[in-house]
């Protein structure tokens, strides 16, 4: 198995002085090729932080992080950028969709910073819609969708640009348990599909249905 990820004694701090906030305080951790892990532990762990260094949202301060190899962590705002687009999908908390925008604009969105044709991205969009059940729903929007809709919304955005690694920050946290297994079974599908994922959650029926469980605590792999 190949090692997709790998975090050397990442760490990173937020704020300075008395209000300095040591979020990841020396994070060693490996992720292989496929695995579908899921990232436990308490409110203000380090969980978020941890995602978004991955996804290069965010820079640590000190550290390793390898991806395929390659090194993240001296990567400029710009390189950052083109890394994310080419090798991230990401699922933020709250589904994050753009209000004004329909649903077929905002599973569009990632696609028009790409080189993409329109007709291509037509193309893609409407074959995304269709994966997640929602191609009805492609005119309304985000106001006028479930919540599960709104997260499906949310995971074909995050599949727009064929991402290998989805990172999912509390995907299930605001859904009804009928609808959080409805998603988590659409983690597995993509996961036999070939995606690496990484999801953060608060709840052990979500950590089920991933291989491996990696306990945070202060900042710190357990
Ligand atoms: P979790 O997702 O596990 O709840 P976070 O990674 O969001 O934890 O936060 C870890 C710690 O870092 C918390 O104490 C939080 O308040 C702090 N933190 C996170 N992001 C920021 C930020 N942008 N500015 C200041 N403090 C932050
Ligand atoms: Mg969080």
């Amino acid at each position: 198995m190949m090692e997709k990820i790998v975090l050397k004694n990442i760490i990173k701090s937020f704020g300075t002085g008395e209000k300095k906030v040591h979020a990841l305080q020396g994070i060693n951790l490996s992720i292989e090729d496929g695995e579908m892990v899921a990232v436990m532990g308490k409110s203000g762990s380090g969980k978020s932080t941890l995602l978004n260094v991955l996804g290069g949202l965010i820079q640590a301060d000190k550290g390793t992080y390898l991806f395929e190899n390659k090194q993240i962590n001296n990567l400029n705002q710009k390189q950052l950028s083109t890394f994310r687009s080419g090798n991230i999908g990401f699922i933020l908390q709250y589904y994050a969709l753009l209000d004004d925008r329909t649903v077929f604009k905002n599973i569009a969105l990632p696609l028009k910073y790409g080189k993409n044709k329109k007709r291509d991205i037509t193309a893609k969009t409407e074959k995304l819609l269709k994966k997640m059940e929602i191609y009805d729903k492609r005119n309304n929007y985000p106001c006028e969708l479930s919540g599960g809709q709104c997260q499906r919304t949310a995971i074909a955005r995050a599949l727009a640009n064929d991402p290998e690694v989805i990172l999912a920050d509390e995907p299930t946290g605001s859904l009804d348990s009928g609808t959080e297994t409805m998603i988590m079974e659409l983690f597995k599908q993509m996961n036999r599909d070939g995606k690496t994922i990484i999801i953060v959650t608060h709840d052990e029926s979500v950590a089920k249905y991933c291989d491996r469980i990696i306990t945070i605590k202060d900042g710190i792999v357990q």
